[in-house]
């Protein structure tokens, strides 16, 4: 077990909090503070118990002097109007006015340092983790809270850096995907099925993988289901096909054939943008249509299994929501999630915004915050930021 905030005595000790602040910005101004918002626990549980509290984050990337209009000062800005209290901004990543910002703290002050990337225009010092920048960077604090998820799947100085020279711990966000998303893998309640939708089957290898040994069920989807189809034999026509991967989803029906699910089903178009759609059973694709969604039949399909799960995992949007003509199939499953009693895990970036867009959020019981991160997870690999903190 990991260490977490809850584990230090922090009362006037400088506390390092790497936070997950790549939020958009337009016009200097924070347009969706959900990422902001969702570190203020972790914060303000550490201005309560008395820490002196420095925030550093990466915000997009950093690869010219160009890229540095990439500031966290409009963040400082958002985040000190939730805390209600001041926030200082240090417009430097390393100096004189940094180190002695952070020396003049009290207990419960507050600093957000410079986008940590402007280092990588150094050397790519930070996205290396170059040694010295993480020394330099953990001699700033006393402790190490490691509460960016999205990131904790990277080897970074600000992350792995730190906490390999001070005492470290997680916060509450990243203890909550652990608690959520890793003990559903390790330890489900069964029935145990996953969704997995999405483009790529490349992209999801690893998860398949790993899940396969672990879920009852595997229930496939959106673009991805078209290769499994096309590696069984089915004419998928111009459906999105992941060539390099037909032997792996051969390989995977043969030895799983009692798990895998594939459609029935499909809602069909001649592209992504049209504004008619055709229904067929998954054996009647015409050579001139793609696949854009599951059809009626599979979502009727899919639910069968679902209502019968004590634990359910969702990756990747079934169909091509982006076009309402092909959010039904999407837009069921959600319908299905919202009227039965188990535990509900979103997995994903797109699967967040597919059902977001289609107004189900509270349908399910978490939602995690991370896009590679959260594929790290379900693939049961590494994650190097949360890997490198301290045990209890
Ligand atoms: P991923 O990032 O791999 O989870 O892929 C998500 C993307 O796949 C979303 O933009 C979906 O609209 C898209 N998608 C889902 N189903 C299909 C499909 N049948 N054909 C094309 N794109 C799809």
């Amino acid at each position: 077990m990991k260490k977490t905030i809850r584990d230090y005595d922090l009362k006037d000790k400088k506390v390092i909090i790497r936070v997950d602040y790549n939020v958009p910005i337009k016009n200097n101004k924070v347009v969706d503070d959900n990422r902001i918002v969702a570190s203020l626990k972790t914060i303000n549980y550490a201005l309560d118990n008395g820490a002196k509290v420095i925030l550093m984050s990466h915000l997009g990337r950093v690869k010219t002097e160009e890229d540095k209009k990439n500031t966290l000062k409009p963040v400082a800005t958002a985040l000190s109007k939730l805390l209600k209290k001041d926030v200082l901004f240090i417009p430097y990543t390393r100096g004189e006015q940094l180190e002695k910002s952070i020396n003049d703290m009290k207990s419960k002050d507050i600093i957000l340092m410079e986008n940590t990337r402007f280092e990588d225009l150094n050397g790519n010092l930070e996205s290396g983790n170059d040694k010295n920048l993480g020394k330099y960077w953990a001699s700033l604090g006393d402790i190490f809270i490691n509460d960016a998820f999205a990131t904790s799947h990277r080897n970074h100085a600000s992350n792995v850096g730190i906490a390999s020279n001070i005492p470290s711990g997680i916060g509450f966000l990243i203890e909550k995907e652990l608690e959520q998303v890793k003990q559903i893998i390790d330890k489900p309640d069964r029935p145990f099925t996953v969704i997995l939708g999405g483009a790529k089957v490349s992209d999801k290898i690893g998860v398949i993988d790993n899940l396969v040994e672990k879920a009852d069920y595997i229930l496939i989807g959106g673009a991805m289901a078209y290769t499994f189809l096309k590696s069984s034999g089915i004419n998928i026509g111009k459906s999105l096909l992941d060539t390099d991967s037909i032997d792996y989803c051969k390989k995977m029906l043969k030895n799983h054939s009692d798990k895998i699910i594939l459609p029935i089903d499909s809602v069909n178009a001649k592209s992504l943008d049209s504004k008619t759609s055709r229904s067929c059973f998954i054996n009647e694709i015409k050579d001139d249509e793609m696949g854009l969604d599951i059809g009626y039949n599979t979502v009727k399909l899919f639910r069968s299994y679902l209502i019968e799960s004590k634990t359910i995992l969702w990756n990747g949007p079934v169909g091509y929501f982006e076009n309402e003509l092909f959010e039904e199939g999407t837009k069921g499953l959600c319908k299905i999630l919202k009227n039965i009693d188990a535990k509900k895990i979103i997995g994903g970036g797109d699967t967040h915004s597919a059902i977001k867009k289609l107004g189900y959020e509270d349908a399910v019981t978490f939602i995690s915050t991370g896009g590679g991160a959260t594929l790290k997870l379900l693939e049961g690999k590494n994650m190097d930021g949360i890997d490198i903190i301290d045990e209890k």
